[in-house]
């Protein structure tokens, strides 16, 4: 066969899917949530009919022959070669991916999966802190708010401002437009905002922020982890580029870690790379990360495909969830604060409710109407500072201690001592998590069973004492227990 022929197939093959995407496009939220990309036609010609994407737990792609391999190598038709580079799984799942966050927006997008959320920061980054061919030494910052999740304060702060000497210009106060604007010039790479942040639900004008990152000729750049495509979807609102870490609330089983990185067609930025900026995702999926390697196993990205399926509704259940948390929590005399974005008492409240909206909520026959989903994360500071923070979060027994986030089951955390603990008393000052403010991500049980626990830890601030008894041995065990007695069942 010559290249030619292959290159012919590849753009009928690659016109077909171009067409199933459009159709799919003009189906609702869930169902592409369901369906993505994967298509009974290519299940029967490809995949034995498997009516779920399969795991394609393979390195590498064989060729028919070197004209193939020629073709496929120089990304003349479509390919994974190499799973560092592209696999089948990635594929299916970053194809729901660019549907889910460009959906409603009549915006073209696309996007690249990875190893884990920080992955995916650090790669969206880097594309704009290279050498800019106009002014090759100055030196180069970008502006970001101080609010973010705890691994990328580091990344920030050690990886790039001290150690490669990239300033990092922190926003302390995101919803002053003023601010952001007073931080930018010309070596200005981009705006980075998490947004609701990761503890402190710090929100921001997306749009207003976005139309001055491209006043400037920058890209903006979004986290929206906490959100998810079925609450918020930053493209629509101006943003070039969407940071997911798709362990969180996009996966809500809680069985891997993952990222993505979804960008619009033709993003704003700076810098001189005229294919970078036409497709940002599948420029970085092609070159820089094959280069880098921060891939994702094709394991993890079929257990985030699963997941994606239900995004709607569990974020639509852990929202009204939380709602219902947070509003017994402030009528708790224990509590000194809530901050959840729900809560009327909110400063932020009715910002966030001109941008969390569950998705086609006004097609559902439950509601009729748009109506406004916060998600899962909430955080309280309780009364008596960090030791009596300590004893009530020691007293969960519903609700599960650990560092993580937006998960089917509830869980906490106490920022002070994990999440955010490497950045110390100033960054945490800066970023206004104090020691006695424990973060809870409300999960998919029943919300009376959840204020059930908090009503039972919280009881330990009034004396009331609070046993926590373990079994020594899990009932795993119990049967070799048995066993090593010598008396099984045959005597
Ligand atoms: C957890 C988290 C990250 C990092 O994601 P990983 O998948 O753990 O690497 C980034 N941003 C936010 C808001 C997060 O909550």
């Amino acid at each position: 066969m010559s290249i030619n022929h292959y290159k012919e197939a590849a753009t009928r093959a690659t016109q077909w899917h171009a067409n199933y995407r459009e159709e799919m496009m003009k189906c609702r939220f869930d169902t592409i949530a369901v369906h993505g990309i994967y298509s009974m036609q290519e299940a029967l010609d490809f995949n034995q009919g498997s009516t779920i994407e399969p795991i394609y737990m393979s390195a590498s792609q064989a060729y028919r022959d070197s004209d193939e391999m020629e073709a496929a190598l120089g990304y003349e038709i479509p390919t994974w070669c190499y799973s560092r580079i592209a696999n089948p799984t990635m594929y299916y799942m970053e194809g729901v991916m660019a549907m889910l966050e460009g959906y409603g927006s009549g915006i073209e997008t696309s996007c690249i999966a990875t190893s884990s959320g920080m992955a995916a920061i650090q790669s969206a980054i880097d594309q704009f802190l290279v050498v800019d061919t106009k002014r090759p030494s100055a030196p180069m910052n970008f502006v970001a708010t101080t609010q973010v999740y705890g691994g990328t304060y580091q990344q920030f702060s050690m990886r790039k401002d001290a150690e490669r000497a990239v300033e990092w210009r922190k926003v302390v106060n995101s919803n002053d437009l003023s601010e952001w604007e007073s931080l930018i010039d010309e070596n200005t790479r981009f705006l980075y905002g998490e947004l609701p942040s990761n503890p402190g639900l710090a929100f921001f004008d997306l749009k207003e922020v976005s139309d001055l990152a491209h006043k400037y000729g920058i890209p903006m750049i979004v986290d929206a982890t906490v959100a998810s495509p079925a609450l918020m979807r930053p493209i629509e609102y101006g943003a070039d580029i969407v940071i997911q870490s798709v362990t969180k609330s996009m996966s809500s089983g809680g069985s891997s870690i993952a990222g993505a990185i979804i960008s619009r067609k033709n993003i704003t930025s700076t810098i001189d790379n005229p294919a970078m900026k036409a497709d940002f995702a599948t420029y970085l999926k092609l070159l820089p990360n094959r280069d880098n390697g921060p891939n994702i196993s094709p394991m993890n990205a079929f257990m985030a495909l699963n997941d994606i399926r239900t995004l709607r509704m569990r974020m639509d259940v852990m929202s009204r969830n939380t709602q219902k948390v947070a509003e017994y929590l402030e009528t708790n005399k224990h509590i000194e604060k809530v901050a959840y974005l729900g809560l009327k008492s909110h400063p932020l409240h009715e910002l966030a409710s001109k941008y969390m909206v569950l998705v086609d909520s006004e097609y559902d026959e439950l509601y009729g109407k748009k109506v406004n989903r916060y998600g899962h994360l909430m955080s309280f500071n309780v009364k008596g500072g960090a030791q009596s923070a300590r004893n009530v979060f020691d007293a969960f027994s519903r609700i599960w201690r650990a560092t993580d986030l937006g998960r089917i089951k509830s869980v906490a955390t106490i920022p002070a001592i994990s999440t955010h603990s490497q950045q110390g008393e100033e960054g945490r000052k800066m970023a206004n998590i104090p020691q006695n403010l424990i973060r809870l991500c409300v999960g998919a049980e029943h919300p009376d069973d959840i204020i059930k626990d908090l009503d039972q830890a919280l009881a330990i601030l009034d004396g009331k004492k609070v046993f926590v008894t373990s079994p020594e041995y899990s009932a795993g065990g119990a049967s070799s227990a048995t066993l090593r007695k010598g008396k099984s069942g045959n005597n």
